[in-house]
């Protein structure tokens, strides 16, 4: 009999990490419900969205209740104010894109999901291992072969390709999520040659690009050859507190030909159909992000997560643990004192410290031995968790 169903559904693992984690701090708080635990696991944003921003969304949202300023379906690729906008934060790190090559969205996992729609079944699909589960399973769920890049201490977390290696689509994501690694223009230069020697497509994820603090690549554009090669996935949820807004941007550029066919023009096609588009008062308040004022305000909220992440770094430094990431980097990726696997140094720090983190063998085989804690949960719980982790591994 014919199947109706897609069984490529029965590929992709469970989603065991978060709701592992949650079954663990479950039983611990019902055994200890005296004990305050602090989260130190979150890949949410913990600030409130900025002044800018919410003027700018109710004055949007007014609008909309009066028929000459009331906005219906908008135009299929954004608002044009939104998209120069985004060209704008773009010429500030010195890149010069078309307005045409913006996609404004609904945030970055929806393209990062949606753009393998570009891409054969048959393609080969390369990840590095540690990585964020959503390329993997959007990759897997279509039936698409993947392969992996070993991301480890030996290469910092930021693999590099070889001429040996083979694959047509890659995934990258710098400042990456979950080791807060990140690529160096002169790095990402040979992804970019190596693409372009392969006629590989790069996915590039600029989630935390509003993290960089020194002279790293925001953008993969910055590279020479990179707008022949790269697709590049940007969001406002770390940059601006969007996650519960939704609102992002994708570049697609015209130079981005593949087989005789363009990938912009492509990427249009599938989203006019599939997608329309995002509510005009959130493009309006994603708008505000990008003013003077806007991006002042958001910065302060980036400045006060790297202050909670510095504040990690400085006591692993003090207890002589291994980490990466923290510094342009909402996450800190160390390594499990005490030569303890990822869940047991887990299930060790909930119960003689109090913290919830996140074992990094979540994110693929090459993240055993590892652990992720965030920033975003803030100063006040990244000092008290470090006071509560030096008292247990200094006892
Ligand atoms: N890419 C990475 C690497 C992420 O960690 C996340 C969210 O945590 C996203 C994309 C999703 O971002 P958005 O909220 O824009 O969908």
């Amino acid at each position: 009999m014919a199947q109706i169903i897609n069984h490529s559904f029965d590929t992709i693992p469970k989603s065991y990490l978060f709701s592992e984690v949650a079954r663990r701090v479950a039983a611990f708080r019902a055994a200890h419900p005296e004990k305050r635990l602090i989260p130190m696991g979150i890949g949410d944003v913990t600030r409130p969205l900025r002044r800018p921003v919410i003027e700018a969304l109710k004055k949007a949202a007014e609008e909309q209740t009066h028929a000459e300023s009331f906005h219906g379906y908008g135009p299929e690729q954004g608002y044009d104010f939104l998209r120069e906008a985004v060209l704008g934060h773009y010429a500030g790190f010195g890149v010069h894109l078309e307005k045409e090559d913006v996609f404004i969205s609904d945030g970055a996992k929806s393209d990062l999901g949606n753009l393998p729609d570009l891409f054969s079944g048959d393609c080969v699909v390369l990840l590095p291992d540690p990585v964020y589960p959503v390329y993997r399973d959007s990759n897997l769920m279509a039936g698409r072969r993947v392969t992996y890049l070993a991301a480890t201490r030996a290469n910092s977390f930021a693999p590099l390709p070889d001429e040996a290696l083979h694959a047509d689509l890659v995934y990258l994501c710098s400042p990456a999520n979950p080791t807060g690694a990140a690529y160096s223009k002169e790095q990402l230069k040979v992804w970019v040659d190596w693409a372009l020697a392969n006629d590989a497509v790069i996915l590039y994820d600029a989630a935390y690009e509003c993290f960089i603090q020194n002279d790293l690549p925001h953008s993969i554009y910055e590279v020479e050859g990179a707008k022949e090669c790269a697709i590049e996935v940007c969001s406002l949820s770390k940059t601006a507190g969007f996650t519960g807004m939704r609102c992002g941007y994708t570049v697609v550029p015209h130079g981005l030909v593949r087989e005789g066919q363009n990938l912009h023009d492509l990427w249009l096609r599938r989203q006019c159909t599939k997608m329309n588009g995002v509510a005009y008062p959130i493009q309006r308040a994603a708008e505000a992000v990008f003013t003077p004022e806007g991006m002042a305000a958001c910065r302060e909220d980036i400045a006060a997560y790297l202050r909670a992440a510095a504040i990690v770094a400085d006591a692993l430094d003090e207890l002589g643990i291994w980490y990466c990431g923290g510094k342009n980097s909402p996450y800190i990726w160390m390594e499990c004192p005490r030569g303890l696997d990822s869940w047991q140094f887990f299930d060790a720090l909930l119960e003689n410290a109090g913290i919830i983190g996140t074992p990094g063998s979540g994110f693929g085989e090459n993240g055993e031995g590892y652990f992720r804690l965030s920033a975003f949960s803030g100063e006040e719980n990244a000092r008290a968790a470090m006071e509560r982790l030096r008292a247990w591994l200094q006892s």
